[in-house]
């Protein structure tokens, strides 16, 4: 079948009857830009868009927009003149492409109720259209194999027979902005994609510990912001924040089992620093109830008890074969079990405490100052986002 055009159906957004135009806006914008390398055209409207193909095939536009996130599904149609002469002779052009001796059945949506013919009677023409040219089909209304919808609408007649289904949720940038705390592990882009499904804008940062952590180690943390950005077609900022000095110093001056629970202070304290640099509303990370010690309810409570600014935990409750199926849903998993160290593997204590007591906690605080330390990490932190890493691939190619 040649189609021309992709029906795009709307998520959630027919919830939103206030701000329906600029969330219908938004996501018009996000397909155009990942479509901008092709022909194809975005027409939205407030129920649907319809996306022109001009001659670009149907499975690759799909492909582009498909983890876009507002879109419930897509169907490739074909748009056809209001006539009943058209209208039959696609519905056999469709049928031709069903497998032999299989079912369908034909559902006609007239929106258009000025049109001469009926809905029950388009069905019985184009179902008698169909076995007369395709004999070896049957028609089975209640489980068929096949489905070919005819939509009779103002401006033409849709036809098409595939849905294929997005990802749901609201178009990013109808959400607000987080900062994603992304280690090089599974959990934390899973946790990013959740959240930029809602419709979040995110930007990640990264604590790295040289020489403790290797370059690779980095590099993973990175080519997960290329994945992340590449499915979601933005270019996601990622904030690596020089963590050395500071773990060294919590290293020397706080008990083995408690080491944990004041380092991850310190990352929560300098990622509410960074989110208010960037206008961010809210931290988001990968942490999992109960996985580790420092995921116990004792742990998050002593941890997060350094900022008032809500952390978002999208995968708090899930099962770690969940996670594993999003993460390889994401195509994040390959790169996230590669096996670099991270900063926190590498000065992990023995035995972590799982209900650390805040008050001890704060008293060995109390002895280092790392007042200067932390201005230090957040003046000499680097930002890295894919444009760079395809400018150097760009370099490389002259
Ligand atoms: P992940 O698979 O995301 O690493 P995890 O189950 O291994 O998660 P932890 O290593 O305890 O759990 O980390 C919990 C969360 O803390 C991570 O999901 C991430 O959001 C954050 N985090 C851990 N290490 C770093 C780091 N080096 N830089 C930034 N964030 C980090
Ligand atoms: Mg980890």
């Amino acid at each position: 079948m040649k189609y021309d055009h992709i029906l795009v159906r709307y998520g959630e957004l027919t919830l939103k009857t206030k701000n329906r135009m600029m969330f219908v806006g938004k996501l018009k914008s996000r397909m155009e830009r990942a479509l901008n390398s092709t022909e194809a055209v975005v027409r939205a409207n407030r129920d649907r868009a319809y996306i022109d193909l001009n001659g670009e095939d149907e499975t690759q536009v799909i492909n582009k927009i498909k983890h876009i996130s507002g879109i419930l599904s897509m169907s490739p149609v074909v748009k056809i003149e209001k006539s009943i002469d058209e209208m039959k002779e696609y519905a056999v052009k469709f049928a031709n492409g069903f497998k032999k001796a299989s079912t369908f059945k034909i559902e006609v949506k007239r929106a258009d109720k000025n049109f001469p013919l009926k809905t029950h009677d388009i069905q019985q023409l184009l179902g008698t259209e169909v076995l007369t040219y395709e004999d070896h089909l049957i028609v089975d209304v209640r489980k068929p194999d096949y489905k070919l919808m005819v939509e009779v609408r103002f401006d033409a007649i849709y036809m098409y027979s595939d849905v294929v289904l997005g990802i749901g949720g609201l178009p990013l940038g109808t959400g607000g902005k987080a900062l994603l705390m992304l280690s090089g592990g599974i959990d934390s882009p899973v946790a990013g994609f959740e959240i930029m499904k809602r419709g979040v804008e995110i930007e990640a940062i990264h604590f790295h510990s040289p020489p403790y952590t290797s370059e690779m180690s980095l590099d993973k943390v990175k080519k997960l912001i290329d994945i992340m950005s590449l499915k979601t077609g933005e270019h996601i900022k990622l904030h690596v924040i020089p963590f050395t000095d500071l773990q060294t110093t919590v290293h020397d001056h706080v008990p083995d089992n408690l080491s944990m629970t004041t380092t991850r202070r310190i990352m929560l304290t300098l990622a509410k620093r960074l989110a208010t640099e960037i206008g961010a509303e809210a931290i988001v990370n990968g942490e999992n109830l109960g996985q580790v010690a420092s995921q116990t309810l004792t742990s998050m409570f002593a941890i997060n008890e350094v900022t008032s600014m809500p952390v978002l935990r999208p995968l708090l409750t899930l099962e770690k074969n969940e996670i594993i199926k999003k993460a390889v849903e994401f195509e994040t998993y390959e790169t996230s079990i590669l096996p670099y160290e991270d900063c926190c593997t590498i000065f992990k204590p023995k035995a972590p405490k799982t209900r650390p007591n805040l008050e001890k906690v704060k008293q060995f605080e109390s002895k280092m100052d790392i007042t200067e330390k932390l201005e230090i990490a957040l003046k000499n932190h680097t930002i890295y986002t894919d444009e760079e890493r395809n400018n150097e691939e760009f370099t490389g190619l002259l």
